[in-house]
């Protein structure tokens, strides 16, 4: 078995929509990003390239690179479990926590658990999603921006 840690912050800014854990949520803002800003799933790939000791995720899908430019980070995710099992590794559960104010999450769980579910094709109950708030404090308590920290194990199945 094998660990790996994921962190991924991005900054808030115009807009009309939100994608997290691969979900679109309408709201009165959107992410600053290259991508589509999915700090969950950004942390989710980082933290499974960290368990394979493959890198981070800025060296496989470069913000330099333009076919990167507004992509869905599901792609990321797609990409980084074949790369999983391509070297004979599957996820055993992924754990993920939210750091933010808004947008609100619990509506919203469930459909993040099977998307993600859905994209690292495993079963849902390997796959938790909680969220935080800072109580206010620091960039994320005052609104500017969200943050995902995620936690992988992995098993070997050669
Ligand atoms: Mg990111």
């Amino acid at each position: 078995m094998r660990i790996g840690h994921g962190f991924d912050v991005h900054a808030f800014g115009p807009g009309d929509h939100v994608m997290l854990g691969g979900v679109h949520i309408p709201c009165g803002f959107g992410l600053i990003a290259h991508s589509d800003g999915d700090v969950i799933i950004h942390a989710l790939c980082d933290a499974l390239l960290g368990a394979l000791a493959l890198g981070d995720i800025g060296q496989h899908f470069s913000p330099l690179d333009a076919r990167w430019k507004d992509a869905d980070s599901g792609q990321f995710l797609l990409r980084v479990t074949a790369m999983l099992h391509e070297r004979q590794w599957r996820l055993a559960n992924a754990d993920i926590t939210l750091l933010a104010e808004l947008p609100k999450l619990s509506p919203h769980r469930q459909a993040m658990r099977e998307r993600l579910a859905s994209l690292m094709d495993c079963a849902v109950d390997r796959v938790s999603v909680k969220a935080t708030t800072t109580e206010k404090l620091g960039f994320i308590g005052r609104g500017e921006g969200i943050a995902a920290e995620a936690v992988v194990l992995i098993e070997s199945f050669a």
